[in-house]
């Protein structure tokens, strides 16, 4: 448990946090930047104490309330002849661990990721992690990005005494250069010839500065992106410069489990696909296997494949809607399925889902092997598991998207009927109205769904995808009344008690009011358990009795208790709501105090 460390903000691993310093009332910012100097010289954070499990007052850890600055200990390797005293101690009330000996982890990636990913899994998650001395500008988003709270500018300054002049994407040798492409005041005092004139002390002191300098700036701007969402694509930015970091970060994907603990289930910001790495993020796993696992297709006869969108959510998109036209009534027969990368097979009713309806990946009409293996390992993963939903299976598709639907369907077996001619774009009136009449040929005036019946379908699809499959059909029972309002995707969900749910599509979500939340409580894990208060505005970690484990950042959680009932957005796993014993778990939404019987 930490006492001057809390974390206010998180994009995954990463973390803003706030580290309270003794006197003045001084806080920084985590992920940290620590001027080693001033550690060593007794400056400004040298009040952050590190008690090592050979001190004799490592004892003093396992007491609460003792300590009055910033203090914590050293996590050994497994192999350290102290590791077992340090495992064998009784909870640490601490605020940091430091990762020992963390430059061995420069050999190879793949200790890189195994050091810093088994001590994150070691500590409790409101504590941050100290990784001493190996960061450099090159390095610094990445280790945020693992979960790294807070670096040091130790290695930056070594650099600098060995001639090397770091930049954002490289680091060069002082010796090489011609001229100093920096605006720091250091290289804007300066011409190349005059800091080469300085004897070698002052020369590398004013490297060190420099050095300091744009390490101090990356991690300002590794916080910003935190904050906005977007740590990982600057992280697939910045590790092009090395195929050590680039090794680092297809290392760190193989670890699905950590990540999927960790990063929120929606975000309002677009997620780019720029990279071979872009496929393989845990938000793109997440969805594919969510839409396995957590959705079933309605009791259509048709199923139709057609080809994503650039313009989310595809419906709204242009060839979309000449799509929709051009079918009209006969949409009530049909279930749609998107076929996209890197997203594999998004149903119609889960377009508006992040990330479905909030990704952005360059559109040539050339598909890398990988690319294709994937989707189509997503398309064969549906079709086996829901061929039997479907009489007749209609593919719209043309180019790569057909092919891998072609490859499927032969492998399954499965007879696949093909619209759109090859040189013929979808959307054309002709291709249109040759599926259209295929489509009509075959359902004649068969039953079909209304479109209230379809728009219900969209909640009970959005809340399987977001609280457990099963719990749509609670949501909407089975031939009940219920009335869409709003336009499209800003729905709302109206049964004769009231507003049950409404779509939030800037969050990929629907949302439920109580009513709906008592509809579903007995049929989802999404359950957060508090203790006996009633909240207002937020619900923090220590209020948490009990919380699903498959809860993640931003989910739609139900939370309950003796004294209350209502909804809110979780700002934490629901592992961490139930370690942490600091920072926010639940933005509440709708509270509902409950009567309680009193008993003496
Ligand atoms: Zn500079």
């Amino acid at each position: 448990m930490s006492r001057f460390y809390e974390v206010k903000k998180r994009d995954g691993a990463a973390r803003i946090g706030r580290l309270l310093l003794k006197g003045e009332g001084r806080e920084m910012q985590t992920p940290l930047l620590l001027d080693i100097e001033s550690l060593s010289s007794g400056g400004g954070e040298d009040k952050m104490e590190v008690i090592g499990v050979e001190s004799p007052l490592f004892t003093e850890l396992s007491k609460e309330e003792t300590w009055n600055a910033p203090r914590g200990t050293v996590i050994l390797p497994e192999i350290h002849p102290l590791s077992a005293k340090l495992k064998a101690a009784p909870p640490l009330f601490v605020d940091f661990f430091v990762l020992a000996f963390a430059s061995s982890m420069l050999h190879t990636p793949e200790d890189f990721v195994r050091r810093v990913i088994d001590a994150k899994r070691r500590i409790p998650p409101d504590v941050a992690l100290w990784v001493p001395a190996i960061a450099t500008v090159e390095n610094a988003a990445l280790l945020a990005y693992m979960g790294v709270d807070i670096i040091d500018d130790t290695n930056a300054v070594m650099k600098s005494y060995e001639g090397i002049y770091q930049l954002e994407e490289c680091e060069l040798r002082v010796d090489d250069m011609t001229d100093l492409p920096c605006n720091c005041p250091v290289c804007s005092s300066l011409s190349i010839e005059e800091l080469r004139a300085r004897s070698a002390k002052e020369r590398a002191e004013l490297l060190a500065k420099h050095d300091r300098l744009i390490l101090e700036r990356e991690v300002k701007k590794i916080r910003e992106y935190i904050r906005a969402g977007i740590l990982r694509e600057y992280v697939e930015m910045r590790v092009r410069s090395s195929s050590f970091l680039t090794a680092v970060l297809r290392f760190l994907d193989t670890e699905s489990e950590y990540f999927e603990r960790r990063t929120p289930v929606a975000r309002k910001h677009v997620m780019k696909v720029n990279t071979m790495e872009s496929l393989r993020r845990i938000e793109v796993k997440r969805f594919a296997s969510r839409v396995l696992d957590r959705y079933r297709p309605p009791s259509t006869q048709i199923l139709v494949i057609l080809p994503c969108s650039a313009k989310k959510p595809y419906s709204l998109s242009q060839s979309h809607r000449r799509f929709i036209t051009a079918i009209g009534d006969y949409r009530g027969n049909i279930h749609e399925l998107i076929l996209t990368s890197p997203l594999g097979t998004v149903p119609r009713e889960l377009e508006l889902v992040y990330p479905a309806a909030f990704y952005d990946i360059p559109v040539t009409g050339y598909w890398d092997a990988e690319e294709r293996a994937w989707v189509a390992s997503c398309l064969r993963a549906y079709l086996d598991r829901n061929r039997d939903n479907y009489d007749m299976v209609v593919a719209h598709l043309r180019g790569a998207y057909k092919e891998i639907c072609a490859t499927v369907a032969e492998e399954l077996g499965m007879e696949v009927i093909y619209t759109c001619e090859e040189n013929e774009k979808e959307y054309t009136k002709e291709a249109l109205e040759r599926l259209r009449s295929r489509i009509a040929a075959f359902c004649g005036a068969k039953r079909r769904l209304s479109r209230l019946e379809m728009g219900a379908r969209i909640f009970k699809a959005m809340a399987d995808y977001q609280f457990g499959l099963g719990t749509g059909d609670e949501l909407v029972k089975r031939g009940e009344r219920v009335t869409l309002t709003g336009k499209y995707p800003h729905f709302r969900l109206v049964s004769t008690e009231g507003v049950l749910a409404r779509i939030a599509p800037e969050y990929g979500l629907i949302t439920l009011t109580a009513k709906g939340a008592r509809r579903i409580e007995k049929f989802t894990p999404y359950i957060v358990e508090i203790g006996d208060f009633v909240p207002k505005g937020s619900i923090l970690a220590p209020g948490v009795v009990n919380a699903g484990e498959e809860i993640r950042e931003n989910d739609e959680v139900i939370f309950r208790g003796d004294k209350a009932f209502g909804v809110g957005r979780a700002k934490m796993s629901g592992w961490e709501m139930v370690e942490s014993e600091r920072g926010v778990a639940i933005n509440v939404r709708e509270v509902r105090a409950l009567k309680t019987v009193d008993c003496d």
